[in-house]
């Protein structure tokens, strides 16, 4: 890439430190079962290392390779001084006792307790992990290191040191990129939405949008998905009708009725996971899983707007593809980067003893956000590339030009 010398460039492309840890747990029924933990620090030139633990029975070392490196980039596109990393641990926790969960994050905080720090490597939630997990790590820090310092973990409770607004803040942050795109391109008034996914990231999203003039049309979760032809959803009856059902199937709600009268009425069907991404509407939101638009169904897809708030969603072959087509691909690495800006905020305020209210928190996350967003624009339209290669170009120059100048 121009500016920045091969050397760099290769070492960009490879993490500086990956940490494999086995440690025991010892479960309620007395037996001792070993556990697989990983950290991987991809780079710290422009500050400490930052990115969450994910718990999960599919979680590998390329997996948390991949998200390090999206890390470190995260954080230079949104131009905080963190570098990148992500750890996670081999587990189904939905199988532990919550003394089990507890007994796992403490021995896995021991195991890498030398690795982490509030100066040199910040852990924060990912998924199946939150904000009590991190009140566990941060407890267990302290008794390993004798460091009391709040700044070791980000996510934590607002009890305990963590920040008002972060639960809300990937989601919000999207929803001010795609507001800031939208006075860019043409897409008709209050534009209608799909979003697959709803737990935090896709219900917070979704809350802000339908505040904000956006017709959220059809919606989904794990267990499948609802689309209204005419009409919208009553995003605040949702929330309520998924938390009582489990689901959202069956959450016809508009004007807070949620019943499925409103199914007839409002024209509305039920709709797979992968139908959500296929039908008309102007944007279509991924908000739950990796590697969903990919070369079979890339050619399929009729919005117009492509906002990637779950990690990883669209493949670099369906990238191609939704390029040609002329869809606007909106990157991760841009659209939910508003939760580890607040991250950054909560380890700010813990590191100078402050307490921010949320007015602050917004207003801040919104003038970063929309920085952001100019600058990748700005690129994109100078070098006529995508959104992706030009947050890409914005991060890569930003890491490169700290490369340390001892060596
Ligand atoms: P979450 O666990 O709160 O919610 C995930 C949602 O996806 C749930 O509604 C679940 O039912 C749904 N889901 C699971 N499998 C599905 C499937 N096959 N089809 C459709 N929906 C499915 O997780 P989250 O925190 O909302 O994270 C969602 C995505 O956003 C992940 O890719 C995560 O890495 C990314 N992300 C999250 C944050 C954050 O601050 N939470 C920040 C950046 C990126």
């Amino acid at each position: 890439m121009a500016g920045i010398s091969p050397v760099v460039l290769e070492l960009l492309e490879k993490p500086n430190k990956e940490i494999n840890v086995f440690f025991p747990v010892k479960l309620d029924n007395g037996k001792t079962l070993i556990f697989k933990g990983y950290r991987v620090q991809h780079n710290n030139w422009r500050g400490p290392y930052k990115g969450g633990i994910r718990y999960h029975s599919m979680v590998d070392l390329d997996e948390i390779r991949a998200l390090a490196l999206w890390m470190a980039i995260k954080c230079a596109v949104v131009n905080i001084p963190f570098g990148g990393a992500k750890g996670g641990v081999e587990v189904d926790p939905k199988k532990l006792s919550k003394s089990e969960l507890e007994s796992l994050t403490r021995a896995y905080t021991r195991a890498i307790a030398s690795d982490i720090g509030p100066t040199s490597d910040v852990p924060a939630p990912d998924v199946n992990t939150n904000a009590q997990i991190m009140g566990w790590m941060r407890s267990e820090y302290q008794k390993v290191t004798q460091d009391n310092s709040l700044g070791v973990i980000t996510g934590k409770d607002t009890r305990s040191g963590g920040i008002e607004g972060r639960e809300e803040a990937t989601g919000l942050g999207g929803y001010l990129v795609l507001s800031s795109l939208i006075r860019k391109i043409k897409l008709p008034k209050n534009p209608t939405v799909a979003i697959q996914g709803f737990g935090n990231v896709g219900s917070n999203i979704a809350k802000y949008l339908s505040e904000n003039g956006f017709r959220i049309v059809a919606l989904s979760d794990s267990k499948g998905g609802i689309y209204l032809r005419r009409g919208q959803f009553d995003i605040v009856a949702v929330v309520k009708c998924k938390k009582e059902g489990g689901r959202i199937a069956g959450c016809y709600c508009v004007n807070s009725v949620c019943d499925l009268g409103n199914k007839l009425k409002f024209d509305g069907r039920d709709v797979t996971n992968k139908e959500i991404l296929e039908l008309p509407v102007d944007i279509v939101i991924p908000a739950a899983l990796e590697n969903v638009i990919s070369a079979k169904n890339a050619s399929k897809i009729k919005a117009k707007v492509v906002l990637e708030m779950a990690n990883g969603p669209t493949t670099s072959q369906s990238d191609k593809i939704l390029a040609k087509r002329g869809i606007v691909v909106v990157p991760d690495i841009l659209a939910n980067s508003g939760g580890v800006v607040v991250s950054y905020f909560e380890w700010k305020q813990n590191k100078e003893g402050l307490k921010w209210g949320r007015s602050k928190v917004v207003t801040d996350l919104t003038k970063r956000m929309s920085r952001a967003f100019t600058e990748v624009w700005q690129i994109a339209q100078d070098k006529k590339v995508s959104l992706r290669q030009a947050a890409y170009i914005l991060a890569l120059k930003r890491i490169a030009s700290r490369y340390p100048q001892y060596r």
